[in-house]
């Protein structure tokens, strides 16, 4: 089934460097089917207008999709109602709103617990939050290439006010343990964010099931557009928080001096949303949907399982994390020794394999691996062995040309 959904891409079909584009940088971002193309551009031909606002056809059937869409998020996730899922730009927005809900929580001498995996994205932030507030930001650390747990319990304390971890590492892979984590943390009173981004576009997500109270994640790495994203909240606490932007769309009336939030999500919504790009991601849902979550999980982790033991027995090769393929969601980052990873990725370019090479916006990760930069092969739901194979063969063709033996 998953050979012929290629056909689905039409970005898929093209040439580099004359030979056959072979595309595993899906960790950085995804490929779009034509179904969510179509989507974006049906939406610009026959119903763009402003949501929430006019009573026109068109305002209306806008309107329509946008929330619509917010609605198969909700379902994609398993969130209690729509009410819950805010739109945003992304990951990165989605985790700086809830730093800025932090922010008035905490208090000198509380702590938040991140890991030493964590992308920028959920770490910046809560460096501002912490210096905004006397907070202190505590790392956890890792044991055989995952979280070490035994450091969370060691760690989780009273003064434990949020914990904030990826539910996926963008560079190990490793699929952390959200359910008990949360259960840990919700029993010393502490908040749980999820930063979902590697992790909605291969696993099924349920969020009452995980019982985090937030949840971020890009439209992007799962097929749809750029620009959009969703912070994800349980109602009570999203109830809790003020808006965090202020303006049209998101207020309910306004006097002179003061005025009344719309009601849940519309209260964080200020401004002309990204009607677009939500009306994309509810195509990329669906798209997603009728694969099956659990297909394509378990279709990215044959490749993965296929890839990495050929990717091991290539001599001065190292691969980073766990050992265990089941830890390697969707993603595996390695090193060939001597050779710099830009110069690896240049190489395997030129082959018409892209993967990415960088600091993979997890700078203290890369330092505490005790490296400056590693590659990473990322793969989807369009990805095939014979794409496995071509990376494959790259890698050996690029050591063979910076050893001098080609
Ligand atoms: N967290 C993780 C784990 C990621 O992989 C990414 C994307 N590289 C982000 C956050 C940020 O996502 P975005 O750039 O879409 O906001």
């Amino acid at each position: 089934m998953f050979e012929s959904i290629r056909s689905d891409f039409p970005i898929l079909n093209q040439q580099v460097n004359d030979e056959a584009l072979v595309y595993l940088d899906n960790a950085a971002t995804s490929q779009t089917p034509q179904p969510v193309l179509d989507a974006i551009m049906d939406y610009y031909h026959e119903d763009n207008a402003n949501v929430h606002r006019g009573v026109h056809t068109l305002a209306e059937r806008a309107t329509y999709k946008y929330e619509v869409s917010r609605q198969k998020v909700a379902d994609f996730i398993h969130a209690s109602s729509s009410r819950e899922i805010i739109f945003t730009r992304g990951t990165t927005t989605s985790l700086n709103w809830i730093t800025r809900f932090a922010r008035t929580v905490l208090q000198p001498g509380d702590q938040i617990l991140i890991s030493i995996m964590e992308h920028h994205a959920n770490l910046v932030p809560w460096q501002e939050a912490c210096r905004a507030t006397g907070a202190e930001l505590v790392y956890l650390y890792l044991k055989d290439g995952i979280l070490d747990l035994d450091d969370y319990q060691n760690k989780l304390s009273s003064k434990t006010k949020f914990v904030s971890l990826a539910h996926v590492s963008n560079v190990l892979g490793c699929l952390n343990p959200i359910k008990e984590l949360t259960e840990m943390a919700h029993q010393v009173g502490a908040y749980m964010v999820v930063d979902g981004a590697q992790a909605a576009p291969h696993l099924p997500i349920d969020v009452h099931e995980l019982d985090c109270d937030f949840y971020a994640f890009s439209g992007h790495k799962m097929m749809g557009p750029t620009g959009i994203g969703v912070l994800y909240g349980k109602e009570d606490i999203l109830n809790l928080m003020d808006p965090l932007e202020f303006g049209g769309e998101m207020i309910e009336f306004v006097h002179e001096q003061e005025s009344t939030w719309k009601e849940l999500p519309w209260k964080f919504e200020a401004g002309t949303p990204n009607i677009a790009g939500a009306i994309g991601l509810g195509a990329a849902i669906d798209y997603l949907n009728d694969l099956g979550m659990a297909s394509v999980h378990s279709h990215v982790q044959a490749l993965v399982t296929y890839t990495l033991p050929k990717l091991q027995a290539i001599e001065g090769v190292t691969v980073y994390g766990s050992k265990d393929p089941s830890n390697h969601i969707g993603l595996i980052s390695f090193n060939i020794e001597g050779i710099h990873p830009h110069d690896v990725a240049t190489a395997l370019d030129y082959e018409g394999v892209a993967v990415r090479a960088g600091h993979h916006c997890a700078q203290p990760l890369i330092h505490y691996l005790g490296i400056s930069s590693a590659l990473r092969a990322s793969f989807y739901a369009y990805n095939t062995y014979e794409d496995c194979d071509r990376l494959i063969d790259a890698i050996i063709k690029t050591k063979e040309f910076f050893n001098g033996t080609l």
